[in-house]
């Protein structure tokens, strides 16, 4: 009999209630193959690899997170609540030592979601990956966290979530964002003022196959990893980078994401995006599971593969070996690249963010503290065609006292100020979520 060489808790979360619109690509049937494979492969057979039902995240866990206005309950559904409940559950397992190993095979996806939440963004309305990341926090303290995001569009909602995190390092490779979705993820994203080369974006070009995808995890993702030691590894496991995907242009397969995830050997893996229903997410599932469990998955092959119709050009390949020598300094080497405007003991960036899901655009200030002792709070005034003007203000898990002080005296003073509709306070230190209005 088969024995896994590091037992796996799988979780199926497929939602099969819930859709954006019927004939929406992040749809109701997205893991019905997957379900298939796994049982036909008797994926479930091989000791050591069990199946574990999702939790479901409560409220709080997502006001931990988000800043979701005008409430939790007016952006997420129960289906949400599931789906980052299913990672909740992976950490779970791992935490408790009862799997060393766990792959979230859940939707809705979460990436899109940042820190402000008023709609969905790229199908996204809150960020699984950061619900679980901060729930490991609430029960573990202040781990060290690496997040590689292998989706084929840039992680923008996580980046956001932890720009200012310098113990959260967040690695995005993903299709270069002048050709795909959301149009961000450049290596000058490189992390905010206190968290300077925690943000790694890798954009590459289109039709990238195996041989350039694999060489941008070995020569960058690789040791960036090896130096940051983080005390957990999450891979956002999207397989929308499949050369036979719907809505993006990458020529990935089903071998190339196994190797990718022997590579990472993360803790944990979430399902993000990926499309091809049939063609992709069945086979890459199975790959992804048989190489987290550490089980040969050299059979795991596409029906159609052609490798010779989607291996890239050497330009690609040149492109990304340029890539390589360059940007591992975006981490050792961290230098500010971008223009940081300042407010006397803040520090400012003033967005605007499109909600193309659901049609929303939202404008925000964010205010960080310069603080010389910690990370520093952070407050943001938000407004968007739903919600009038309101406010979040953060504490870190790392906040100094000092801090504390001073995010908590700004939520007084915006209790008994009527211009904002809704304000909301998530104190990492002191562990409590308090809302006025
Ligand atoms: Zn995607
Ligand atoms: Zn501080």
């Amino acid at each position: 009999m088969l024995r896994a060489s590091h037992s796996l808790g799988v979780i199926f979360f497929p939602a099969y209630d819930w859709s954006i619109s019927p004939t929406h690509p992040e749809r109701e049937e997205r893991l019905l193959y997957t379900q298939d494979q796994f049982r036909e492969e008797g994926v479930f057979d091989i000791e050591g690899i069990g199946e574990y039902r999702p939790l479901v995240a409560s409220p709080e866990d997502i006001a931990r997170v988000h800043f979701c206005f005008p409430s939790v309950e007016a952006v997420t559904t129960h289906s949400h609540h599931i789906s980052a409940g299913g990672a909740i559950r992976a950490a779970g397992l791992v935490l408790d030592k009862e799997r060393e190993r766990a792959f979230a095979i859940v939707r809705p996806p979460g990436h899109h979601a940042m820190r402000c939440v008023h709609g969905s963004r790229g199908f996204c309305n809150i960020n699984i990956e950061a619900i679980m990341v901060e729930w490991i926090r609430e029960r573990m303290g202040n781990v060290r966290v690496a997040i590689v995001d292998t989706d084929c569009h840039h992680g923008d909602g996580t980046q956001d979530i932890y720009w200012h995190d310098p113990d959260t390092l967040f690695i995005s490779l993903h299709q270069d964002g002048r050709t795909l979705y959301p149009g961000t993820g450049f290596p000058a994203e490189c992390g905010g003022p206190k968290a300077l080369g925690r943000t790694i974006n890798i954009p590459l070009p289109p039709r990238t196959s195996d041989a350039g995808y694999l060489m941008a995890v070995e020569g960058i993702v690789k040791p960036i990893l090896d130096h940051f030691k983080p005390d957990i590894i999450i891979n956002s496991a999207g397989q929308d980078n499949h050369y036979s995907d719907p809505i993006t242009n990458m020529n990935f397969t089903a071998q190339g994401y196994a190797r990718l995830t022997e590579l990472l050997g993360p803790h944990i893996a979430v399902l993000e995006g990926g499309y091809a229903i049939k063609g992709a997410l069945p086979y890459v599932n199975l790959g992804i599971a048989l190489a987290l469990a550490g089980v040969d998955y050299s059979a795991v092959r596409e029906p159609d593969l052609d490798p010779e119709r989607i291996r890239e050009h050497q330009s690609t390949l040149d492109y990304i070996k340029a890539l390589c020598d360059h940007l591992p300094q975006v981490y050792f080497e961290p230098t500010q690249r971008e223009e940081v405007e300042r407010e006397g003991r803040f520090f400012v960036r003033r967005r605007s963010i499109f909600y193309d899901t659901d049609g929303i655009t939202e404008n925000q200030i964010e205010r960080l503290r310069d603080c010389p002792y910690c990370p520093g709070w952070l407050h943001v005034e938000s407004a968007s065609d739903r919600v009038p003007k309101s406010l979040g203000i953060h504490v870190p898990i790392q906040g100094c006292d000092n801090c504390v002080d001073e995010a908590d005296a700004l939520f007084r003073k915006a209790q008994a100020d009527s211009s904002f509709a809704h304000v909301q306070l998530i104190d990492r230190v002191r562990k409590r979520i308090r809302h006025a209005r």
